[in-house]
């Protein structure tokens, strides 16, 4: 209801700027442009590279406050129009991959349940609007996903190794020789994304994976 409720209200009145609270006069836009331009700067695009998958770009260094504070509301604040603006922007400046769909990395039920949408599905939308590139949202499931699945942040280093199987393809068919990019938020180990790619490429037989994401954190990037 919250989030029916916030796109209802944005509209009309101008929001404070998901980052740092500041109003922002035009109440389309999620960030005031301090932090437009913090983000800006901060931005640093790196290869990311994982065993599935071809090389990837990973935008933003998380360890940048700025950064920080908009992740922190893409996943844990309901600002899931800040998550498309961001996508946006990543397109902008970022160049267009050659695939034939963008796929996002699904949500475990529970927390989609929870958070209303899925950040990672939002982000590729906001690439989408920009590149043009199909929106393959429905493409990955997890078919084992119920209600207590642990989340990734509090997995160890040996459980995150051991997550092919999380997912699966739709349609399995209809991707053969496709190329696919991967969108999710943060690049940490790669394990993820490497799960979701190997599945792409074993099963689905898809010709060529490539991940993109909005964040890295420092530890693995390239
Ligand atoms: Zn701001």
């Amino acid at each position: 209801m919250y989030h029916i409720m916030r796109r209802a209200v944005i509209h009309l009145i101008p929001l404070p700027c998901a980052c740092c609270g500041d109003p922002v006069v035009h109440s389309a836009e999620p960030l005031c442009a301090g932090c437009w331009g913090a983000l800006h700067l901060a931005a640093s695009p790196k290869r990311i590279q994982i065993s599935f998958a071809g090389d990837g770009t990973a935008w933003l260094p998380y360890g940048t406050p700025t950064v920080k504070r908009c992740m922190a509301a893409i996943k844990f604040r309901g600002l899931d129009t800040l998550a498309v603006a961001l996508g946006r922007v990543m397109a902008q400046n970022l160049a267009r991959p050659t695939v034939d769909a963008l796929v996002p990395i699904p949500l475990a039920a529970s927390r989609l349940y929870v958070r209303g949408y899925n950040q990672a599905e939002r982000l590729a939308h906001g690439l989408h609007q920009v590149w043009g590139i199909p929106l393959a949202s429905d493409l990955l499931i997890r078919p084992n996903a119920g209600w207590f699945t642990p989340k990734q942040s509090a997995r160890s280093e040996a459980d995150r190794s051991k997550i092919y199987g999380a997912y699966d393809v739709r349609d399995r068919e209809r991707w053969a020789g496709a190329r696919l990019a991967l969108v999710d938020d943060t690049f940490t180990t790669g394990s993820t994304l490497n799960a979701a790619a190997e599945v792409c490429i074993k099963k689905a037989k898809v010709a060529e994976v490539i991940p993109l994401t909005l964040a890295y954190t420092a530890r693995r990037a390239t």
